[in-house]
């Protein structure tokens, strides 16, 4: 079956090493990454677990990483960095929150054909239930755009618990009615009461299968995969940090078979309109 990692990463070979090392080491010795955060390296092993295209997630952390951002997401798309990168490989965009420039970006983004961004509220240092950040997503949404979010805990971040767990995402969603939006990781279940994700859900809200493997087999976990739409799920990673092919079986293992086609392909290629 056709597969888009709809959550991945993958950084300039210059810094690639240096991010992850300085990922891996915020997590306190409690993630090692499988891939060495390179797009060759990523390349190899969506080919190995035979999954033929994969979201990127890059993430703008300082306003003026949007050009640098853009430019090798459009060398991707445009077969600059190769045949391989270019059929397989999905970059989105991202904007940083206290861009000057922040509307006329977002309509860069929309003309150039790609369909999304990728924010990160810890990474970029602003809470989703912020009214000051509706009119960023109310223009989003008027574009057409989606939104592919970190949700819920990070690892690298211990002692947060706010800014994106499900009650901040659905502050937002009744604020910005329209938006279209992907809450990672499961809808950051992790470390939230049962159910409290399922109040998104109401809001319209997408949430992708990006969760660690230590945490597969927790019972909220495993509730939520098994039980939210088809319709809303999107099979994701977060490669470098979980094995696609692991991560395939896993889903396969909680779903039944009738819904494989939209978790792994359908749902992403028509909010990718492919
Ligand atoms: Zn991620």
């Amino acid at each position: 079956m056709f597969k888009i990692d709809f959550h991945s990463h993958n950084y300039p070979d210059r810094l690639a090493a240096r991010a992850m090392a300085s990922m891996t080491a915020s997590t306190g010795g409690l993630l090692w990454p499988v891939g060495d955060g390179t797009l060759s390296n990523h390349l190899d092993w969506l080919d190995r677990d035979g999954v033929e295209r994969a979201v990127m997630c890059p993430i703008a952390t300082k306003p003026g990483q949007f050009g640098p951002i853009l430019r090798t997401a459009l060398a991707i798309r445009e077969g600059a960095m190769g045949e391989r990168a270019r059929r397989k490989i999905i970059p989105l965009a991202s904007v940083h929150p206290l861009d000057p420039d922040l509307f006329v970006h977002l309509e860069t983004v929309a003309a150039s054909g790609i369909r999304g961004l990728k924010l990160h509220p810890y990474y970029q240092n602003f809470s989703l239930d912020d009214p000051s950040v509706f009119p960023m997503f109310r223009k989003i949404a008027d574009l057409g755009l989606f939104v592919q979010c970190h949700a819920g805990l990070d690892i690298g971040y211990p002692d947060r618990r706010d800014a994106c767990s499900p009650r901040e995402i659905a502050v937002l969603l009744e604020n910005v009615p329209g938006l279209t939006f992907i809450a990672a990781h499961l809808g950051g279940c992790a470390g939230f009461p049962p159910h409290a994700t399922d109040r998104i859900l109401d809001l319209g809200c997408y949430v992708d299968t990006s969760a660690l493997a230590k945490d597969w087999y927790k019972d909220e976990q495993m509730r939520l995969l098994r039980s939210w739409p088809r319709d809303r799920i999107l099979f994701g990673t977060d490669f470098p940090w979980v094995c696609c092919g692991e991560a395939v079986s896993w889903v396969r293992s909680v779903r039944a078979p009738e819904d494989l086609e939209l978790l792994f392909h359908g749902n992403a290629e028509r909010l990718l309109g492919l």
